[in-house]
Parts: structure tokens; sequence; C-alpha cells
């Protein structure tokens, strides 16, 4: 169990699955830049944010319900969580995640949406079988099942992400794919400081010769 002293932004899984620069850059460094991008996931997300409460049919809606998990060590918000009321009377919780593009072909939003759901189970003792993503690009939900799968991997994604914070240090960027949408490209230099790095392997090799 974690002291709420060392708890981390729920966010940070979401980013260290992407890239654990980036983790580092944004909850070490507290490396921020809004984007045109990131500007509109974050009005997106103070639009679902705002707390409050709806109801459709059988279902109840809490917006910008407050997360947190003592033993995953996590603090957060969750968009939407909706309470489905079942035949038996008893009320399914599902939560359900904002984003601004479209499906992406990692688990990132997944692992994000799966803290949330680890959060609310303990928190409300109950079980969570699935949730959705909603993404604005597409207006389409992905639902997402909570298989075993799914949260070893969140589980091992705050792991990694609490020993990286932790550490406080920012690892050396790799130029991959992934860093053409990445929100922090002109703030991490990868293809720059790689290259620098090179050199210095060169300089080294050459020396070494
Ligand atoms: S630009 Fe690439 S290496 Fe740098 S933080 Fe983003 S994803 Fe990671």
């Amino acid at each position: 169990m974690f002291d709420p002293d060392d708890f981390i932004q729920l966010s940070a899984l979401q980013h260290m699955a992407f890239c654990p620069r980036q983790c580092a850059l944004i909850h070490v460094e507290q490396t921020w830049t809004e984007s045109g991008r990131t500007a509109e996931g974050r009005i997106m997300h103070e639009r679902v944010h705002e707390e409050g409460r709806a109801s459709r049919g059988d279902i109840r809606i809490e917006y910008g319900v407050g997360l947190r998990s003592l033993k995953l060590g996590l603090i957060g918000k969750a968009d939407v969580v909706e309470f489905h009321h079942q035949p038996d009377g008893s009320w399914l919780t599902f939560p359900v995640e904002y984003k601004r593009g479209k499906p992406k072909k990692d688990d990132c939003d997944k692992v994000q949406l799966c803290a949330q759901a680890l959060c609310l189970e303990e928190m409300l003792n109950v079980s969570i079988p699935g949730g959705a993503l909603f993404y604005g690009q597409t207006r389409r939900h992905l639902d997402v099942v909570f298989d075993k799968s799914l949260r070893s991997k969140t589980e091992e994604t705050a792991k990694l992400a609490h020993e990286l914070i932790a550490a406080g240090v920012t690892p050396k960027p790799v130029y991959e794919k992934r860093c053409e949408n990445c929100s922090l490209i002109a703030e991490c230099l990868p293809k720059t400081l790689q290259k620098k790095r090179s050199v210095k392997s060169y300089l080294n090799r050459m020396i070494g010769d």
C-alpha cells in the first residue's frame, strides 16, 4: 500500500505506456507544451471534467469523479463514470474516458482507462468488467474489456511509472514513428539529441581505435 505522499498522477500511466521519456519530461521535469492538439484535448477534458451528474434512462452518470488507489499509488479524475441499473437491482460501474483523436494502435488509452477502473474497484468495492473510450475525431465509442492481460499491463505500467518518477532521471530519446504524434517533440528533440549521441559514440570509437 502506498502512502498518499507517494501517489503519482493516474495520467502518468498513459504517458509511461506511450514513452518513458515523455512520462519523465512531464512528471519529473514538469515540461508541458500546449500545441493546438493538446489545447483541444484540454478543453474537451475540462468540459467533461466539470463535476456533476445526470441520468439517461436506467443509467446514472457522474462527471469529473475523483479517483485514488492505495494499492497502485494513483490519484486522478475520471471524465465520466456511468452506473448501469441491472435487472437484479444492482448497479454496474462503467468508466468512460474522452479522447480528442481517433483510436490508437497502442494500448496507452486502454491502460489509462483500466487504471481508472482499478481505482474505482478499490474505492467502491465492486468489480468492473469493462468501460469505453470515446474519440472526438471519429465520434465513436470503443468498448474496452478489462481482462487479465490488460489489468496486468496496467499494474506493471503503474510500477514502472513509480520507479521512473522516484528515480527522477529522464531517459535519453529514441526517435521512433510514435514521436511524430508526441506533443513534446519540440522539447524532446529526439532526432537532434540522438544525432549528438551518435557523434559522441563516433568520437569514442575513433579514440578507442
Ligand atoms: S518525441 Fe519521441 S522520444 Fe521524445 S518524448 Fe515524444 S515519443 Fe518520447
